[in-house]
Parts: C-alpha cells; structure tokens; sequence
C-alpha cells in the first residue's frame, strides 16, 4: 500500500504540514501512530497496521508533560530519538514528526476534557489529570496531522476507551483503529517503561501476565470479582517484590463494574503494579 519509500523526519508543525498538503493533494490516506518514543515491536505492530491500510505514515515522537501527574516519572521517561528513527526508517514508516514542547504548546492548554466518568476509575483514579493531557496532546496532534486512521494499542485500553469516546463527542473526522497487545516471549507485555527494569525484576515482571492469563483461562471458575482479586494480590505479593496498585474488572465500553461475571458483556481485567520502582500496566479481554 506505502508509495512513499524514502523516510522524512520534521521538527516544526508548519514543515509537516507542508509536505502532508503536498501528498494529500494527490489524494493520499495518512495513517497516525502517535507515540512517546523509547520505541519497541508493540508500537511498530501499529506502523505495520497502518502501512497495510494507507498510503503513507506518519508517527510521532512527542514525550508529553501533561499528561504527566508525577515530575519524576516525567523526567524518568525513556529517551532515545536517534535510535528511534534507525527504528523507524528499517520499519519503513514514512514521515516522523518529533516536535518540541513549545512547538506544541505555545501557549499552556487550559482546555479541561469531558470523558463521561470514563476517566473516574483506574488509571484516571490514581494519575489524576492524566487523561487531560493525553486528550490536549492527541487533540492537537490530530489537528495537525489530519490522519484519515489513527492507531493505538490495547496495552493502554483505558486511554482508547477514552480517545474512542472524544472523537465521537467533539466530531473529530478519524478513525480509530484498535491493535492487539504485543508481548515479549515471557508474556510481558511490551512497553517503553520496561527498559527501566533490572533483569530480575524484569523476568519477575512476567508473573504479571500470567496471573491475567491464568484469570483468563479459569474465568468460569470464579464466582466474583472481589475473589479474582484476591487470588491476583495472593500471586502479587509485596514479599516477592510487586505493589499491586488496583485490579478491576470492568465492562469493555463503559469501564464500569460488571453486576456479574456471568453477564454477557464483554469484560476487561486491568491491572497496574509497581515493581522495582516501575509502574507497569496490563490487562486482559476475558471474553475474546
Ligand atoms: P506510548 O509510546 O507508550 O505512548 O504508546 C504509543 C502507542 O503504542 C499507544 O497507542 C500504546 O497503546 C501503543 N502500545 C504501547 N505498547 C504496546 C504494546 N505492547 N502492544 C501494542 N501497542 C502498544
């Protein structure tokens, strides 16, 4: 489907736009992945989808501070651009825009999201303000970007909830297109924050998907979800190194509480843990 072959890199709003006028006037279809860098095969699944589907790419590399309740993990965030776009460019994606901060914010984003209670539980809970900043950052990069399809990751399956619902309530005209999480051959599932684990812990770090798989597979065994809880901080203990910070279960579209486990909706294990000082999430469809 690519036509174009040679990758093109672009710091400033106005030199993108100016190349994407230039493609969109022979009618091409651009594909989005916006990311936060520190690149790895889950987010290229996305590239590769997205490269199946439109003429041309365009991934970002933005690292964005609001969305950023704690300065540290801000400041901890893995780094690392050039190796990035050698990413990038074996993968064959198109155009990389890697803005600063100013460049995307002039002006502080005082814009304040309506997410219809999607962001009162889990992550929204316990990052307060997290998804305000992700909706300013993604609001404006799709500004910019204009993308015929946008791509995000299930690993963040709050956050496409919530994109998902913006998109629909402020009329913005993309698609949202879901991938599969993509895990390391532990079962971990991939992610940027991984980098930051010690080996062991790292290696510990896959008990985490086993627990959700295990979930998975004895689903029909468990009468509640306060006893799937408890099995799952049974597993996560503070002796063998985790801090389990909440597991829930909720329904795959309004992230509230299933009545039950028998309901015939589909549901959603989420689970963040913190481990070695990394603050890890995952989560698991019960029902697909
Ligand atoms: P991030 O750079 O962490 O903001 O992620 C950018 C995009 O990549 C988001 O849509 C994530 O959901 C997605 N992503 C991150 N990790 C994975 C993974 N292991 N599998 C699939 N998608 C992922």
């Amino acid at each position: 489907m690519h036509r174009i072959t040679v990758m093109k890199v672009f710091n400033t709003i106005a030199a993108l736009q100016n190349e994407l006028a230039l493609l969109k006037r022979t009618s091409f279809n651009v594909g989005f992945v916006p990311t936060m860098g520190a690149l790895h095969e889950g987010h290229l699944s996305l590239l590769k989808s997205s490269k199946e589907k439109d003429h041309c790419t365009v991934v970002s590399i933005f690292v964005n501070p609001t969305q950023f309740n704690d300065k540290n993990d801000f400041e901890k965030y893995p780094r690392n651009v050039d190796k990035d776009l050698e990413i990038l460019e074996s993968a064959g994606c198109n155009i990389v825009f890697v803005p600063n901060e100013k460049e995307i914010y002039p002006e502080p984003d005082t814009r304040v999201f309506d997410f219809g209670g999607l962001d009162q539980v889990m992550e929204g809970q316990c990052r307060p303000g997290h998804f305000n900043g992700v909706a300013q950052v993604v609001t404006r990069l799709f500004k910019i970007v204009k993308p015929c399809r946008a791509y995000f990751g299930y690993k963040d399956f709050q956050q496409l909830a919530i994109i998902r619902f913006i998109v629909k309530k402020y009329n913005i005209p993309v698609e949202i297109v879901a991938c599969p999480i993509v895990r390391e051959s532990t079962g971990l599932a991939m992610s940027s924050r991984n980098t930051r684990l010690c080996e062991s812990d790292r290696a510990k770090a896959s008990k985490i998907s086993k627990v959700l798989f295990y979930l998975k597979d004895r689903y029909n065994s468990f009468h509640s979800v306060k006893e799937m809880q408890a099995y799952v901080a049974g597993e996560l203990t503070l002796n063998d190194g985790f801090d389990l910070e909440y597991f829930e279960v909720v329904d795959e579209e309004t992230l509230l509480p299933p009545d039950s486990l028998q309901q015939p909706v589909s549901k959603v294990g989420c689970i963040a843990v913190w481990i070695g000082g990394v603050r890890l999430i995952d989560n698991v469809n019960f029902l697909s």
